[in-house]
This record gives structure tokens, sequence and C-alpha cells, in this order.
């Protein structure tokens, strides 16, 4: 069975089977084409790498670059922020006594 074709992003971070000389198994991809650009995320040196031995060499995606990163949810606003909208009930004033509307016949 052939191996699932890894899709590789921009700003995707990595860690890797085997690691950098400095010690280093976490990469960030900058450049994607039949060679993969990625740089260390411990020393900063940028590799070229064969985009067929880089995908066997990842262990895992430490994040994705073609999703956001999830933000933490933002706090309710305060009370005082709270819409405007009504106005309290005015009470009402005196009920008005209801006049009587007569009818009169014209003259
Ligand atoms: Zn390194």
């Amino acid at each position: 069975m052939p191996a699932p074709y890894v899709k590789l992003y921009v700003g995707d971070v990595i860690r890797t089977r085997k690691a950098h000389p400095c010690g280093g198994d976490v990469w960030v991809i900058e450049r994607l084409g039949a060679d993969v650009g990625i740089r260390c995320r411990t020393c900063g040196r940028f590799v070229l790498m064969d985009r067929i031995k880089l995908e066997r060499r990842i262990r895992a995606f430490l994040r994705r670059g073609n999703e956001p990163v999830p933000e933490p949810e933002p706090p309710p606003p305060p009370e005082a922020a709270k819409p405007r909208g009504r106005r309290p009930a005015q009470p009402s004033p005196e009920p008005r006594p209801r006049r009587r509307i007569v009818k009169r016949a014209r003259a």
C-alpha cells in the first residue's frame, strides 16, 4: 500500500524523526516545491530537502500552517456595555376622564 500523500503547507511546524545536528527536531516549513525549505527552530538554519525524503522524516505535525491558531474566547462584555434599548416604563399619568364626544347636528 502506498504511503498516503502528505499535504504540506507553508507555516507548518513539524517534528522529524531525525534531529538536526544542533539537537533540534522541530522545523517550520517555509518553502514548498520539489524541494521543501524547512527552517530549524532551534538553530535557525534553513535546509532544502527532497520532498519525498522529508515526508518520510516527518513524525508529527505540531501546527498546520493553513489553519489559524484558535484564539481563546473573549470574555463576555461587562454589564455596563449592555445595549441600551428600552427605557424603563414611565408611570402613566392620571387616567384622563373620558370625554364624551357629542355629535352635534349641524344647524
Ligand atoms: Zn538546527
